[in-house]
């Protein structure tokens, strides 16, 4: 069997499966939607995987989700042919199918219904779980709009009737949104993430996760990234939260996750399991216009920075830029880098920012920076000449020209001799350390493998 199984989706080779989505099932204190995924595998063991599970991360801007607004599907069936692993659950190898045929929606549905309502966390207020089981998928539209809007439950319901989906809804039902929509996804980029599962005696305890390890295998792994961040030493293959999951290493290349999970030094995992995932894509990045912002989407926008940089407190930046209309890009201080690009940039320099829109007041929280052109830099060196008089003329003000003491003569600003001054930023891209980046966020080491959906 060759790689390409994870590197498939069954839905490009017209394979078919049931696809069962499910969202909304972990609180603050615990539970993660990833690992009710291997407990819903270790129930229906009389189902294959046919292809990998998904891992999908929707809008990182709606405002209830409770950590990184994660949902999952597994394509399920009848696998044919040798398989591949694709994982552990409680030691149990598993494995996930390039062929299959689809299975009984309904019958997948009670049975995984009943292992959600075990373990999800009712009890949370914000946690309002959703299931769906189809073999047939609802538009990509969906995924989209749910990558990128806030998608009303009504509109998913509607949706699912159309495909003959069955779906389960808890409490007030909203976890049918991010259920439907990681169903509906069809990966087009697209990259893995390999999670590993703690025993059940040590959630909610320290991560025993060796740092060393995590360096090592940060340094002889190339297409791993999101493991450590050099600048302050923090691990970010842990999560911080109570949560089952011991570590998650991201990758654009499954078979390199499979030998990197095998790196790590710390605590044995109970179980472990290969996702196939929109992270690191920046689907949720819309190309916009200045005057098109609205509050709670993720945008790019081609700007001319309109006026010097100003700081405010807590080392923050603000930068207005301006494509005909103008609004204020938010720099914050823990984003590194980018922070410290922002403070170089000056009027007239040409940029593209990646950023969520704020609304009160309204302004865009950089993501990420392009930095396309520098305008140049001047310094004033000497106050204009007065022609009639052969003497150098002064100034009556920040930006309100010369005029000679002698004759009275006037000249505007501009007619000062300036000298070029060097810039202390370059154009090309500035991103914010590991730990500041959302789970969508493309980092600039994806960006050049497909430079045609980044070129202006
Ligand atoms: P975790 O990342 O730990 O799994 P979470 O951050 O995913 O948690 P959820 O508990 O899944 O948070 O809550 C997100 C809720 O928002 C779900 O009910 C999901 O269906 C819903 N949702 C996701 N995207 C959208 C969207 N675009 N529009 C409307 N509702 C959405």
């Amino acid at each position: 069997m060759t790689a390409t199984i994870f590197c498939r989706a069954p839905v490009a080779l017209g394979v078919p499966a049931t696809y069962l989505g499910f969202d909304d099932t972990d609180s603050p204190q615990g539970m993660c939607t990833t690992f009710l995924a291997t407990l819903i595998l270790d129930e229906l063991r009389r189902f294959d995987l046919v292809g990998l599970p998904r891992l999908v991360r929707l809008n990182p801007n709606v405002p209830w989700k409770t950590r990184g607004n994660a949902a999952v599907c597994l394509p399920l069936g009848r696998g044919v042919g040798g398989g591949r692993i694709c994982g552990a659950i409680n030691g149990r190898p598993l494995k996930c199918y390039e062929r299959g045929s689809s299975v009984d929606q309904e019958e997948l549905l009670s049975v995984a219904a009943k292992v959600l309502e075990r373990v999800a966390e009712f009890d949370c207020d914000k946690t309002n779980p959703g299931m769906v089981a189809t073999n047939k998928k609802p538009s990509q539209r969906f995924y989209w709009r749910a990558v990128r809007e806030v998608v009303p439950l009504s509109d998913v319901e509607r949706e699912l009737r159309a495909v003959g989906a069955s779906w389960r809804r808890y409490k007030n039902g909203r976890g049918v949104i991010g259920a439907a929509s990681a169903a509906s996804w069809r990966p087009h980029d697209r990259t893995w993430e390999v999670i590993s599962y703690r025993t059940p005696d040590r959630i909610g305890t320290k991560r025993e996760v060796d740092r060393g390890s995590v360096i090592r295998m940060d340094h002889k792994t190339k297409s791993t990234f999101h493991n450590y961040d050099p600048g302050s030493g923090h691990v970010a293959i842990t999560p911080a939260s109570p949560c089952p999951v011991l570590f998650g290493i991201r990758g654009d290349s499954a078979d390199e996750l499979l030998r990197a999970r095998k790196m790590i030094r710390g605590e044995p995992p109970l179980s472990w399991l290969l996702f196939l995932t929109n992270q690191g894509t920046d689907d949720h990045i819309v190309r916009c216009r200045i005057r098109d912002l609205e509050p709670g989407m993720s945008v790019r926008v081609q700007a001319t920075v309109a006026a010097s940089p100003r700081s405010i407190e807590g080392g923050h930046v603000i930068v207005r830029v301006s494509d005909g209309d103008e609004v204020d890009v938010a720099f914050y201080e823990p984003s590194g880098d980018l922070n410290r690009a922002a403070r170089r940039l000056i009027p007239g320099d040409l940029v593209v920012v990646y950023g969520s829109v704020r609304d009160s007041p309204r302004s865009l929280n950089a993501e990420k920076l392009r930095v396309l052109h520098l305008a140049v830099a001047r310094r004033k060196e000497t106050n204009p000449l007065c022609v009639m008089c052969d003497k150098r003329m002064g100034s009556l003000g920040v930006g309100q020209g010369y005029r000679c003491k002698r004759c009275g003569a006037r000249a505007p600003a501009s007619a000062a001799g300036f000298a070029e001054t060097s810039r202390e930023i370059r154009t090309g891209w500035y991103e914010p350390p590991v730990a500041s980046r959302r789970h969508l966020y493309r980092p600039i080491r994806r960006m050049s493998r497909d430079n045609n959906s980044n070129l202006l």
